[in-house]
């Protein structure tokens, strides 16, 4: 259930309903808007009587029922886009909303010093904000490389202290959370995790933003109960990244990119939603079109797998860009930025 607030009504107002609500013994989230403040009720609302509910405040504006399973990540529950500021030795980078496009870009995994160094610095010259690097790996095999774990994360750390730029990396195990906390500024939780739930409960209740990947054969509403998950555990700022799901031909494309989901969680959702077009598709050469259609559709972002030299890559080489192939993914997608007027930030600049 929420309740919409009349617009300019005082927060004392606000205040106390709440804790009236408390004494009802009803958990609460508010969420104050640009016109309406919105107070919502988690947990068993069924025998609470709408009426009565309405009746406690003339300044209550309505009562809503939300029937979705997901309530704090339901547009009713939070009707404008959720925006996550991402710190990084470049500035504040912000996710969703009215802001510029992000990308993430940079290996699957980290392999060496060297090379996350140098993908980084090209990354951030094509204008990416956010170096993506795997420490520790998913790998549907176990005798394939598994990522170098910690030392890795120390690799990235040093990435970062180079460039400025932030780094996103994947958590598999929640005994390796505290460590990867220290270094990344967004954390990742991969298709393979993302209905390991007791992960989810421990990765929502650190302080980072979390990037949430979609499951390779998760419903739209199993991915959206899986970000409630981390919002109920106490971390608002989720983003939701599509990297393609698992249909009846993997002849050409290793995974089927569902587009369609980003304009459908828009309805659905204020969460800022992002694509991987490189997991979605695992082949370099259709993330071109991929990232531009994706910019076409509205996404918030993208993740975009780079490697120096994608033949000789540890994971992933297949669909790893060369930074040149990046440069060039990064120069196409302005254009199409600007007709749906999305800002556009290269290196830093905004691009008119
Ligand atoms: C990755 O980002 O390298 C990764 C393993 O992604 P996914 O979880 O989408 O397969
Ligand atoms: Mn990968």
């Amino acid at each position: 259930m929420i309740i919409v607030m009349k617009p300019g009504t005082p927060q004392g107002i606000v205040e106390a309903l709440v804790t009236q609500l408390h004494e009802w013994h009803l958990e609460t989230q508010t969420i104050v808007g640009r016109e309406n403040t919105v107070i919502g009720l988690i947990g068993d609302t069924s025998s609470l009587i709408d009426d009565r509910v309405s009746e406690l405040s003339p300044f209550i504006d309505r009562v809503l029922r939300v029937k979705k399973r997901f309530k704090r990540a339901s547009r009713e529950f939070h009707p404008e886009p959720t925006v996550i500021t991402i710190p990084t030795g470049n500035g504040p980078v912000l996710i969703g909303g009215d802001a510029p496009l992000v990308v993430m870009a940079g290996p699957c995994s980290v392999e060496n010093e060297q090379m996350i160094i140098q993908t980084a610095q090209r990354v951030k010259a094509a204008g990416a904000q956010i170096l993506r690097g795997g420490a520790y790996k998913p790998r549907t095999s176990p005798y394939d490389f598994q990522g170098h774990g910690e030392s890795a994360l120390e690799l990235l750390a040093a990435a970062r202290a180079a460039t400025g730029l932030a780094i996103v990396t994947e958590v598999m195990d929640t005994s390796d959370l505290d460590a990867i906390v220290e270094v990344a500024d967004i954390v990742q939780i991969g298709a393979r995790n993302m209905q390991n739930y007791s992960l989810l409960k421990k990765v929502g209740q650190q302080p980072r933003p979390i990037l949430l990947k979609r499951a390779f054969s998760a419903t739209i509403d199993e991915w959206l109960l899986a970000a409630e998950y981390l919002l109920a555990a106490g971390n608002p700022n989720v983003i939701l990244c599509e990297r393609g799901i698992r249909t009846f031909d993997r002849q050409y494309t290793r995974n089927t990119l569902d587009l369609s989901a980003v304009p459908v969680l828009r309805t659905l959702t204020h969460l800022p939603v992002i694509v991987d077009p490189s997991h979605g598709t695992g082949l370099s050469q259709f993330v071109e079109s991929m990232s531009k259609a994706s910019v076409a559709i509205g996404a918030d972002g993208l993740m975009i797998e780079v490697h120096p030299d994608p033949s000789r890559a540890l994971s992933d080489g297949p669909q790893c860009l060369t930074p040149d192939q990046f440069d060039a993914v990064m120069e196409s997608l302005a254009p199409i930025a600007q007709v749906i007027g999305r800002p556009w930030v290269k290196a830093g600049v905004p691009v008119a």
